[in-house]
C-alpha cells in the first residue's frame, strides 16, 4: 500500500486545527486504497495548537507531528517536514483551509499517472485586497524576467510531491529559502490544477506587507544575480554620459571661457551619483549578506519533540 504523507505547518493555528482535521478527515476517508500519516509541524505557536495537535494523536494514530524548537517561519517549517515525511509522496498543505483538502483525491490520481509534482494554482484570490493581488502580479513578473526558472505564478505551497521530489528538496539547505522557486528549479513532471482559493477560516494571517517585501527580495536574490549585472550596467552606462558631457564642458570653456557657473546641476548630477551608489551598494550588500548568512552553515532548524520524544540537538534526522 503506498504512504501518503500531508504535510501541515501551523503557527498559531488553535482555532482551526480541529476544523481542517475534521474536513481532511472526511476526505481521506474516500481514499482507503492508501495509508496516511498527517503530519504536523508545530513552529514554535504560543497558543493552544500543540495540545490540540496531542489530542489529535490521542485520537487518530495517523496524526503525526514535530515540535519546533522556537517560531522559525513557514519555509523552515515545510523543509522540517520534509525530512521527517515518511510518504512516498508528501501533500502540502495550510493548516488554515485556504488550501482545499477536497482536491486531494485529484492531485493523487494525477500523481498515479505520472506526474512528480501535482501543484494547485488558484483560479481566484477571494478575501484579498486589490494592493496585495496586483502587487503580487507584479513581483512574480519580474521575478520571471530577471531569473531564467519559470515560477508558477498564483500558485502557493499546496501541492502534491513524489518522493524524488522530496529528497530533492532534501538536498537544498540554504538557510534564507525561497520554496516557491525551489519548486520550480528542482524540475520533474508538473501538473496543474485549478482552485479557488478561500478566505481564512479563522485567525490571522501571518504576513505583512514587511514581510512580503521581504520574501520578495528573497525570491529574487536566492534565484539570480541579474540585480549585480543591473548595477555594473547602470555603472557603464552613467560613465559614458560622464564621459560626453564632460567633452561637452570642456569644449564649452576652451571656446567661449568659463564664467563660474551651473550650482544647481553640480548638486543634481552629485546627488544622483550618490543615489547610484548607495543603491549599487545595497544590492552588492543583499549578496554579501547572503554570503555571510550561508557561510556558517548553520543546521536549518532544532526540532523539540517528535511525537513526544525528546530529540537532542545535536541529532539531525536528515543526513
Ligand atoms: N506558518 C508557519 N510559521 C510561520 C507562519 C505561518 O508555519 O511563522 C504556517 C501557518 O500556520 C499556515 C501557513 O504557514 O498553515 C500559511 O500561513 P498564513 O495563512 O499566515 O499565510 P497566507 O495564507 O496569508 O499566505
Ligand atoms: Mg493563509
Amino acid at each position: 500500500m503506498k504512504r501518503i504523507t500531508i504535510l501541515i505547518p501551523a503557527y498559531n493555528e488553535e482555532q482551526v486545527l480541529n476544523k481542517l482535521y475534521t474536513r481532511l478527515q472526511g476526505v481521506l476517508a474516500g481514499l482507503s486504497k492508501y495509508r496516511f500519516e498527517i503530519l504536523f509541524i508545530n513552529d514554535g505557536s504560543k497558543d493552544r495548537t500543540l495540545e490540540i495537535i496531542k489530542e489529535l494523536k490521542r485520537k487518530d494514530a495517523r496524526v503525526s507531528y514535530i515540535n519546533l524548537s522556537r517560531n522559525y517561519g513557514k519555509e523552515i517549517a515545510m523543509i522540517a517536514g520534509l525530512d521527517y515525511a515518511t510518504g512516498d509522496a508528501v501533500v502540502i498543505i495550510d493548516a488554515d483551509l485556504q488550501d482545499p483538502p477536497e482536491l486531494i483525491p485529484q492531485m493523487i490520481a494525477y500523481w498515479e499517472e505520472g506526474y512528480d509534482d501535482v501543484y494547485a494554482k488558484r483560479r481566484s484570490r477571494q478575501g484579498e485586497t486589490w494592493l496585495k493581488k496586483s502587487t503580487s502580479k507584479l513581483f512574480y513578473r519580474c521575478l520571471q524576467k530577471l531569473s531564467n526558472i519559470p515560477i508558477q505564478e498564483d500558485t502557493g505551497d499546496f501541492r502534491l510531491l513524489d518522493r524524488r521530489c522530496v529528497e530533492a528538496l532534501k538536498q537544498l539547505r540554504e538557510t534564507q529559502r525561497y520554496t516557491k522557486g525551489m519548486f520550480s528549479w528542482i524540475g520533474f513532471k508538473k501538473k496543474e490544477l485549478l482552485f479557488d482559493r478561500e478566505p481564512r477560516a479563522a485567525g490571522q494571517t501571518k504576513w505583512n506587507y514587511f514581510k512580503l517585501c521581504d520574501l520578495a527580495i528573497e525570491g529574487i536574490t536566492c534565484f539570480t544575480i541579474t540585480p549585480l549585472r543591473f548595477s555594473s550596467f547602470l555603472g557603464a552606462l552613467i560613465s559614458l554620459f560622464a564621459f560626453i558631457y564632460m567633452i561637452v564642458v570642456m569644449v564649452k570653456t576652451i571656446v567661449y571661457g568659463d564664467p563660474v557657473q551651473g550650482y544647481p546641476s553640480l548638486m543634481v548630477i552629485i546627488l544622483f551619483l550618490g543615489g547610484i551608489q548607495l543603491l549599487s551598494l545595497g544590492i552588492i550588500g543583499e549578496y554579501i549578506g547572503r554570503i555571510f548568512n550561508e557561510c556558517k552553515r548553520r543546521p536549518l532548524y532544532f526540532v523539540d519533540e517528535y511525537n513526544g520524544k525528546k530529540i537532542p540537538a545535536r541529532q539531525l534526522v536528515y543526513e
